[in-house]
């Protein structure tokens, strides 16, 4: 069932700010097909789940006391776990972890935005970057991608000089589109953001930070770069990832991230008190565990995807027209064009199929489940793009 509307503040002093605004709120209904949210489709094997059982075991005979609060065991599987992943060799000292990589985010705009700073994006990306600014009390600024959903380099560059921002996020892959950048792009935004003056810096001070959300990397097409490669020589760059696209485990809540030391230990500053419970650290390490196998998955969901794209764009949709989607390098496709998009998400969910409507008016989200739910999902549109004609 979908959440009941959110009740007026019944004479609350709720801040201006809050008065009309939701919760986040991607829906959560009980539909066989839920291909909405850009999940992993397979549940932890049995012996993953034997070994997170087991470490959350030995963490509960020790939860009289306070976790460890620096939790450096779990940075230091992070790290290794990076290192096997893109080669790049790190420090556990250089690695964050907080309750998704929402919560990560938010200790970046908590450490470095704030009251008289601004943070930037580039539209259309993830939808939550304007509230962590707004619970932060960041001023938030948004350039546009270009209708390839790209990043323009020197649009990018022009809103970075002209919005002096102390924070710049960069979604790559980028959700809702999957668009993966490449790293010569990067390396123009945080040149751009070296030169930048963050308001109340010390003086003589330059340089904004620079976040690359990889939240999506896994999924990375061949040859496509992560941005970790740039974190040697850049200590203003943090690239985040998360556990609950790639390693099935977004009910854990685990992201990261990896940065120069001093911009890790800046967050610590921001973070509550043992803000990382000992049963998510035991059960994080428990999962790490089993990175061979959970990665060879990310193999078969990469395969899937690159397959349900080729098969997208060979159909022809209500307008007569071929499907266009978006290039993709993560676990979902932005398709598309549609004239009224609600009348496909519609008729999908009324055949048991969610996928999501957001990014530009005309396009559907669908993430990559499993081979039989793919199957379904094109059975069902083929039914409502035929009824739709
Ligand atoms: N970044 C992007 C681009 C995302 O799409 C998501 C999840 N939808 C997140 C971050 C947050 O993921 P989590 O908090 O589960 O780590």
């Amino acid at each position: 069932q979908p959440a009941p509307a959110r009740q007026p503040a019944a004479g609350l002093p709720l801040r201006p700010e809050l008065a009309h605004e939701e919760p986040y709120g991607a829906p959560q209904l009980d539909v066989p097909v839920l291909l909405n949210v850009n999940e992993n489709p397979y549940a932890p094997s049995e012996d993953v789940v034997a070994t997170i059982a087991a470490e959350v075991a030995a963490a509960a005979r020790g939860l009289n006391r306070y976790p460890d609060r620096d939790f450096l065991a779990l940075r230091a599987d992070l790290a290794g776990y990076l290192g096997r992943e893109s080669g790049v060799a790190l420090e556990a000292e250089q690695l964050w972890a907080a309750n998704g990589s929402n919560e990560v985010m938010l200790h970046l705009l908590q450490a470095f935005g704030g009251p008289g700073r601004t943070a930037v994006s580039f539209a259309p990306t993830y939808s939550m970057y304007p509230e962590y600014a707004r619970d932060t009390h960041t001023r938030w600024v948004t350039g546009r991608r270009a209708a390839d959903f790209t990043v323009d380099v020197d649009a990018a560059v022009a809103v970075i000089e002209a919005e002096q921002p102390a924070v710049i996020l960069l979604a790559s892959p980028n959700n809702p589109t999957g668009t993966a950048l490449p790293l010569d792009t990067v390396r123009a935004v945080l040149d751009a953001a070296a030169r930048v003056q963050v308001p109340q810096a010390p003086a003589g001070q330059r340089g904004a930070v620079v976040v690359v959300d990889e939240a999506y990397a896994e999924f990375r097409r061949e040859g496509t770069p992560s941005a970790l490669e740039l974190l040697a020589d850049h200590p203003h760059l943090a690239v985040t990832r998360t556990m609950s696209k790639a390693f099935s485990a977004a009910g854990l809540r685990l992201g990261y991230l990896a940065a120069s030391r001093e911009l890790v230990d800046a967050l610590r500053v921001v973070r509550l008190p043992y803000h990382l419970s000992a049963v998510t650290q035991a059960a994080a390490r428990g999962a790490l565990q089993h990175t061979g196998s959970l990665l060879a998955q990310v193999d078969a969901l990469r395969a899937e995807r690159d397959e349900l794209v080729t098969w997208l764009r060979a159909q022809t949709g209500p307008s007569g027209a071929r499907l266009v989607v978006a290039d993709t390098d993560a676990n979902f496709a932005l398709f598309g064009t549609f004239a009224d998009r609600h009348a496909v998400w519609q008729g999908l969910l009324d055949r048991g199929v969610l996928v999501r409507e957001v990014g530009p008016d005309g396009w559907l989200r669908v993430s990559v489940g499993t081979p039989a739910e793919t199957a379904r999902f094109k059975e069902a549109l083929l039914e409502v793009m035929g009824d739709l004609a």
